[in-house]
C-alpha cells in the first residue's frame, strides 16, 4: 500500500483545491479526493486532502463526516491530521470548527501531543491576518469585511478566540504575535505554558508567511493542526520534503479545450467578457429558456452541436454566467433554488457531452458548477498539479467519461483569477 505523512480533512470542496495548491507548492505531492474513498489510495502521493461539504450541515453530521475521514487518512499512514477550514473562519455559533476540532482531539487523545492543537485562518497572500487573536480581511477586521452579512455563517466578531470558545468544551488560549517573531522555540515553550494553565486550544496570530514558516517547525509531531490553508506552507519541511517542479508534474495535456461557467461573480463575469473580447467562440444559456420538464436536454444537446465544429480550432466557452440583475431576474421566475440546481444540471451535462466529443482541458468555474461538473463526470479522485492563480491549480483526474488517460481540469471558484484566466490557463499547460 501507498503510505501518506500528511492527511488532511477540508470542509468544502474548492478550500480542499486551495489548501492542496499550498502544500503542491512547498513540495508536497498531493492527491484529492471528493468525499471519504471507499478503497485504499492507489497514487504516489505525500498528502490526500479529503473534501468533504460538512461546513454548514449540522453539527453532529460535520463530526461523523470528518471522523470517517480521519479514520481512512490513518489507513493510509497519515502522520500529521490537518483539518482544513476557510479563511474567514465560516461557522455558527453552533459549529461547525469548535465540535469537529474537538472529535478529532478525542479521536487522536492517545497519541503522544494529542491532548493538545492550534486554529489559525492566517493566509497573509489573501490578506487574512491574524493579530492579538482577531481576524482580519484586507484591512478591515472580519465583523466589518462584510462576512457579517453571509447568510449562512455570518462572523458578527472577530475575536477569534471568544468564537473558538463559544464552540468548544475545551479551554482556548492565545498564541500571540510576539511569541510567534521569537520562533518555533517560543512558540513550543508557550505551548507547553498553556497546556500547564488547562488550555487545550490556541489561536496563533500571523500577519505574514514568515510568521507561518515560523510557526510550522514548531507544529512538527502534533497530531491535529487546524487552520485555514496558510499553514501548510511550513509544514512539508517537517517531513523533509522541499518545494520542487516534480510535485506539481502531471501528464502531459491533450485533446480539446473549453470552459464551462455558471459563475456569477464579479471575477468571472470580466474572466467571460475578456473571452468573449478577444473573439473566442463563446455560448451564452438563457437559464428562461431552459426546459425544467427535459432537465435542459434540448439546450444541451444545441451547446454541444454549436461546440462540435469550433473545437478543433482552439478553446470554446459555454457560460451562464449573468449580472446580478439578471441573476435576481431569473430567480424571481424560476426560484433561487430550482433556478440553481436547472443551471447546475445543465452545465454539468454540457461538460460532460464536451469530454464525449474529446475536450480534455476543462476549465470550470463557480464551486457549486465544479461539483456538479465533478460529479457528471464521475470523478472521485484528483491529483494536483502547477498553479495558474493563486487557489486555484490544474489538476488531473480519471473519468469513465475519458477513458485511455483522463483529463485536465481547473475548478475555479467564483471569486478567483484575473481577467484572462480563461486563455492564459491552457497556455500554462503547454
Ligand atoms: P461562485 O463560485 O461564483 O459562487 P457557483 O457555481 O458556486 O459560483 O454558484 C453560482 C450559482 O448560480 C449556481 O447555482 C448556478 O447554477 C447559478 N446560476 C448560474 N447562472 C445563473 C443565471 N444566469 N441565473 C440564475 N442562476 C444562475
Amino acid at each position: 500500500m501507498k503510505k501518506i505523512v500528511l492527511g488532511c480533512i477540508a470542509d468544502d470542496f474548492t478550500g480542499a483545491t486551495d489548501l492542496a495548491n499550498n502544500l503542491v507548492r512547498a513540495g508536497m505531492r498531493v492527491v484529492q479526493a471528493m468525499g471519504v474513498p471507499t478503497q485504499s489510495l492507489d497514487a504516489e502521493a505525500d498528502a490526500v486532502v479529503v473534501a468533504l461539504k460538512s461546513r454548514t450541515v449540522p453539527a453532529e453530521d460535520a463530526v461523523q463526516q470528518s471522523l470517517a475521514a480521519l479514520r481512512w487518512l490513518q489507513a493510509q499512514g497519515a502522520q500529521q491530521i490537518y483539518f482544513k477550514y476557510c479563511s474567514t473562519f465560516d461557522s455558527t455559533a453552533q459549529g461547525n470548527i469548535g465540535p469537529v476540532t474537538e472529535a478529532l482531539m478525542d479521536a487522536l487523545a492517545d497519541q503522544p501531543g494529542g491532548d493538545f492543537s492550534i486554529a489559525t485562518p492566517a493566509f497573509p497572500d489573501n490578506g487574512r491576518t491574524v493579530f492579538k487573536g482577531h481576524l482580519f480581511v484586507g484591512d478591515v477586521l472580519l465583523n466589518e469585511s462584510g462576512m457579517q452579512n453571509h447568510p449562512l455563517t455570518p462572523m458578527t466578531d472577530a475575536n477569534l478566540v471568544r468564537v473558538l470558545q463559544s464552540q468548544c468544551r475545551r479551554k482556548v488560549g492565545l498564541i500571540d504575535y510576539k511569541v510567534v517573531a521569537q520562533g518555533a522555540a517560543a512558540i513550543q515553550t508557550r505551548i507547553d505554558q498553556l497546556r500547564a494553565e488547562g488550555v487545550s486550544l490556541a489561536v496563533v496570530d500571523a500577519v505574514s508567511n514568515d510568521d507561518l514558516y515560523r510557526l510550522g517547525p514548531a507544529l512538527k509531531g502534533l497530531p491535529l493542526v487546524t487552520a485555514g490553508s496558510g499553514v501548510a506552507i511550513g509544514l512539508p519541511a517537517n517531513f523533509g520534503i522541499a518545494p520542487s517542479n516534480t510535485a506539481s508534474a502531471l501528464p502531459p495535456a491533450a485533446g480539446f479545450q473549453a470552459v464551462v461557467s455558471g459563475s456569477c461573480s464579479l471575477a468571472t463575469n470580466r474572466q467571460v467578457a475578456t473571452f468573449v473580447q478577444a473573439g473566442r467562440p463563446a455560448l451564452a444559456i438563457d437559464p428562461l429558456k431552459l426546459d425544467a420538464a427535459d432537465g435542459g436536454a434540448a439546450t444541451v444537446a444545441q451547446a454541444l452541436s454549436w461546440a462540435k465544429d469550433l473545437l478543433p480550432q482552439g478553446p470554446v466557452l459555454i457560460y451562464s454566467s449573468a449580472t446580478p440583475e439578471a441573476v435576481k431576474a431569473v430567480q424571481a421566475r424560476l426560484g433561487v433554488q430550482a433556478a440553481g440546481d436547472l443551471v447546475e444540471h445543465t452545465l454539468a451535462a454540457i461538460a460532460r457531452g464536451l469530454v464525449g466529443l474529446g475536450v480534455r482541458q476543462l476549465v470550470v468555474a463557480g464551486g457549486e458548477t465544479s461539483g456538479a461538473c465533478v460529479q457528471a463526470l464521475a470523478i472521485s479522485q484528483m491529483k494536483i498539479g502547477p498553479q495558474i492563480d493563486p487557489g486555484v491549480p490544474w489538476c488531473h483526474a480519471q473519468s469513465e467519461a475519458a477513458p485511455n488517460g483522463g483529463l485536465h481540469l481547473t475548478l475555479k471558484s467564483g471569486n478567483f483569477g484575473t481577467d484572462d484566466f480563461f486563455i492564459k490557463s491552457f497556455d500554462c499547460l503547454k
